[in-house]
């Protein structure tokens, strides 16, 4: 199955081809492990010492290219850097959720070790934050889309800002939810951040606010609470696509809405 990148923010795109432009196309290059982490039964923290780094911004992915038996060439994949570029951009960090029957995450989710090698290759996408956009900002995430807003919050923290960003994360129970731990902290540390969880699989538990998919109700309610003048979705397309929707409905400007789809 095929990524698929999707951007309403023309203004954010274009700023990415101007960089593009300037700067060499991104190659394929080895990286070493040399971290693994299991974050949940199925996500896995790889951490990467990329050789010829390119310096990335806050919810850029690369691709992750593996040989596949039967295949005559390696099947790639896009993963979203979950590390800030700052203060370091040559060890980036990847949340690889195992889809079962898949051809690649099992492989880098389960069967990854500290002292492999992989092949990769980016910085890419438009789906990007940094203190030039401002906020306040409404993060909206299922399961693994949460990778790239957790750069965005440790690239916040480790700069220093002061931008509110309230995270809404959708996952099957408080088992599943990824940087669990983390979270809980930076949001008693930081201020400006606020997280809400929502479980589907979990009805009653005391640690999400929320027992059910994500809904209109849901984003009008923290849309209101956050104050949001930005949004940014990832996660699996049809909820993307709802979120998207709902937000426009609510009155954000679709210049300021930011989707990312994992399909
Ligand atoms: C920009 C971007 C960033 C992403 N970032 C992340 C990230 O940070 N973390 C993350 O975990 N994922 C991320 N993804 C998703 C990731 O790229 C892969 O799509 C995902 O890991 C699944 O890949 P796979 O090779 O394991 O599965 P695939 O081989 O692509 O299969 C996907 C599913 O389809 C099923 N399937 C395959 N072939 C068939 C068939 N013929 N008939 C029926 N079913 C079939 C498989 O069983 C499996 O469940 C991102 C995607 C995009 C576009």
């Amino acid at each position: 199955m095929e990524s698929e990148v999707i951007n309403l923010n023309q203004g954010s795109s274009e700023e990415t081809d101007r960089s593009a432009r300037k700067a060499p196309a991104p190659k394929w290059q080895v990286a070493e492990v040399i971290g693994v982490i299991a974050e949940t039964p199925e996500t896995t923290t790889l951490r990467l010492a990329v050789p010829e780094p390119t310096e990335f911004v806050s919810g850029q992915y690369y691709n992750i290219r593996i040989p596949v038996e039967g295949r005559p060439r390696p099947i790639q994949r896009a993963y979203s850097i979950a590390s800030p570029p700052f203060p370091q951009f040559d060890v980036v960090e990847f949340g690889i959720k195992e889809m079962e029957g898949g051809l690649v995450s099992p492989v880098l989710a389960k069967k990854t070790a500290v002292g492999d090698t992989l092949e990769v290759r980016g910085p890419y996408g438009a789906f990007v934050w940094s203190e030039d956009k401002g906020g306040p900002l409404l993060l909206i995430s299922a399961g693994s889309g949460v990778v790239p807003f957790m750069s965005m919050i440790r690239y916040a923290k480790a700069k220093g800002l002061n931008v509110p960003m309230h995270l809404l994360f959708s996952s099957k129970s408080a088992e599943y939810v990824i940087y669990s731990q983390e979270l809980k902290d930076l949001e008693a540390e930081l201020d400006w951040l606020t997280v809400t969880h929502t479980f589907t699989r979990d009805p009653g538990h005391p640690g999400s606010r929320y027992h059910r998919r994500i809904d209109k109700e849901m984003v009008a309610e923290l849309t209101a609470e956050s104050q949001a003048k930005l949004a940014y979705i990832c996660g699996p397309p049809e909820m993307v696509e709802l979120c998207e929707v709902v937000l426009i409905d609510l009155g954000m400007d679709p210049q300021n809405v930011y989707s990312e789809k994992y399909d």
